[in-house]
C-alpha cells in the first residue's frame, strides 16, 4: 500500500477556508471582510508608488543573483533597526542589535522561536487570548508548549489588563511572551503606553523573555509612535526579540519581507547570538530571498522614497480610520440603538465587532457578507462603494 495510506486530512486554515468559500459564492454584491489585507477604495491591493520606483531602478540596474548572506544584507538589516528604534538609538550605536532578514513576518517568528528553543528548550510560550491564529501552530512547531495569557475583555471591548497583569506576575522566569507591538490582532485593543511601562517592570522582575510581534507599524498613528512598546523595552536594559514585518506595511505580501531582532546586553554577546541564529536559518532555508528586501532597503535608503511611503502609509492609515468612522455613522443611521463607537477607538486593520458566530453567519447566507465567526471584520475591505450595504446587513442582524 501507499506509504501516506494513514496521512489523515489536516483541518482547514479558517480564514484561507473563507476566501474559497467567497470566491465560489456568485453574488455580484459580495464582501470579504474576513482577510488580512489592505484594500484601496477600488476595492484593489495598492502597489504603492515608491515600492514602484525602487522596483523601476532594480530592473533597470539588473543586479545580479548571487547569494545573500545568511542574515540577509547589511543596509536592509540597519533599515529595519532603525525604523524600530529610531536614528538616535543606543542599543544600535553600541552594537547590542542583532538583526536578520527573515521571509516574512511569519518566518521571523518562526526562526525566533527555533532560536528560543535550543536556548531554553524547557521554557513555555505564552500568547494573547485571543490571538493571531499562527501564533500557537509556529511556536508548538518550533517544539514549545504554548499557553493563553489573559487579553481581551469583551465587556468592556478592551484590555484586561488587571487580569493580563496578574497571570505575568505568576509565571516562572524564562517563559516567553508573545506581545502584538501594535494594533492587536484580532481585536484591535492595544495597551496604553502607561499599561506597557507595566509590562516592561512585570518582564523584569520576573525575568521573563519579550518577543514582540510588529506586523503593522504605521497603521495605528505613525512609525514613531507605534513603536513605544518596542522603545520602552529598548529603554529597559532588557533583552527581547522583535519580529518585524513589511507585508502590509509596503504592500509586499506575496514578496514575504520580514526581519528578526534580537536585542542583547552588549556588542559581544551580538556576535555570539546573531552566529547561533545564522545557523537556525542555514537549515531552514539557507539565506533570504533578494527582491522585496532590496525594494525596502531602497525605499528607507532614500529620502525621497521613504517620503513617499510614509505618506502612502498615512494614505492607506487615513483611509482605515475613515472607514471606522463611517461605519459606525452607518449603522446609526440604520437606526441600530447598540452604540457601535467602538469600532473608532480600536486601531490597525481589525476590529472585534462583537457580532456572534450566528450573526456572522446570517450575514453571509442573507447577505453574502463574509467575516471570521469570532467576529473580526477587516476594515481594510471596505471602500465607499459596500460601506453602506454592509452597515446595513449588520443592522438587520442586530436588531
Ligand atoms: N503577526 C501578525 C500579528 C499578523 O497579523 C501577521 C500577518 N497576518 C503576521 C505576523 C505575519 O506576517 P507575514 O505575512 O509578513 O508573514
Amino acid at each position: 500500500s501507499s506509504i501516506f495510506a494513514a496521512v489523515e486530512m489536516a483541518p482547514r486554515d479558517p480564514i484561507l477556508g473563507l476566501n474559497e468559500a467567497f470566491n465560489a459564492d456568485t453574488r455580484s454584491n459580495k464582501v470579504n471582510l474576513g482577510v488580512g489585507v489592505y484594500y484601496d477604495d477600488n476595492g484593489k491591493i495598492p502597489l504603492l508608488a515608491a515600492v514602484k520606483a525602487a522596483e523601476k531602478a532594480r530592473l533597470e540596474a539588473m543586479p545580479p543573483r548571487g547569494y545573500q548572506p545568511i542574515e540577509g544584507p547589511v543596509a536592509y538589516n540597519q533599515a529595519v533597526q532603525l525604523l524600530l528604534l529610531g536614528a538616535d538609538s543606543e542599543l544600535i550605536a553600541a552594537g547590542r542589535v542583532v538583526t536578520a532578514q527573515a521571509v516574512g513576518g511569519t518566518g521571523a517568528l518562526r526562526i525566533g522561536g527555533d532560536f528560543l528553543k535550543r536556548l531554553n528548550p524547557s521554557a513555555k510560550v505564552y500568547i494573547s487570548d485571543p490571538s493571531w491564529e499562527n501564533h500557537r501552530a509556529l511556536f508548538e512547531a518550533a517544539g514549545f508548549q504554548v499557553e493563553n495569557y489573559p487579553y481581551y475583555d469583551a465587556a468592556t471591548r478592551g484590555v484586561n489588563f488587571a487580569g493580563m497583569k496578574s497571570f505575568l506576575l505568576g509565571l516562572d522566569a524564562g517563559s516567553v511572551i508573545i506581545l502584538h507591538a501594535c494594533c492587536h490582532n484580532p481585536t484591535g485593543a492595544d495597551l496604553s503606553d502607561a499599561q506597557w511601562a507595566e509590562v516592561v517592570e512585570i518582564c523584569r522582575e520576573r525575568g521573563l523573555v519579550p518577543f514582540l510581534d510588529m506586523a503593522y507599524q504605521g497603521f495605528a498613528e505613525g512609525i514613531a509612535p507605534d513603536a513605544v512598546a518596542v522603545n520602552l523595552f529598548a529603554a529597559s536594559g532588557l533583552q527581547f526579540f522583535v519580529s518585524s514585518s513589511f507585508s502590509k506595511s509596503f504592500s509586499l505580501y506575496g514578496e514575504r519581507v520580514g526581519a528578526l531582532s534580537i536585542i542583547t546586553a552588549s556588542k559581544e554577546e551580538a556576535g555570539r547570538v546573531l552566529s547561533q541564529l545564522k545557523r537556525v536559518i542555514r537549515t531552514n532555508y539557507s539565506n533570504p530571498p533578494i527582491h522585496g528586501g532590496a525594494v525596502v532597503a531602497a525605499v528607507l535608503g532614500s529620502g525621497e522614497l521613504r517620503q513617499m511611503w510614509e505618506d502612502e502609509l498615512a494614505g492607506m492609515r487615513d483611509r482605515i480610520r475613515a472607514m471606522r468612522s463611517g461605519l459606525v455613522d452607518a449603522i446609526k443611521a440604520q437606526g441600530v440603538a447598540q452604540d457601535f463607537s467602538f469600532v473608532i477607538q480600536q486601531r490597525g486593520m481589525f476590529s472585534y465587532t462583537g457580532l456572534s458566530a450566528a450573526q456572522v453567519e446570517r450575514m453571509k447566507d442573507e447577505f453574502g457578507i463574509y467575516a471570521v465567526s469570532t467576529g473580526r471584520i477587516c476594515l481594510a475591505a471596505l471602500n465607499s462603494n459596500n460601506i453602506g450595504y454592509v452597515a446595513e446587513a449588520i443592522a438587520q442582524v442586530v436588531k
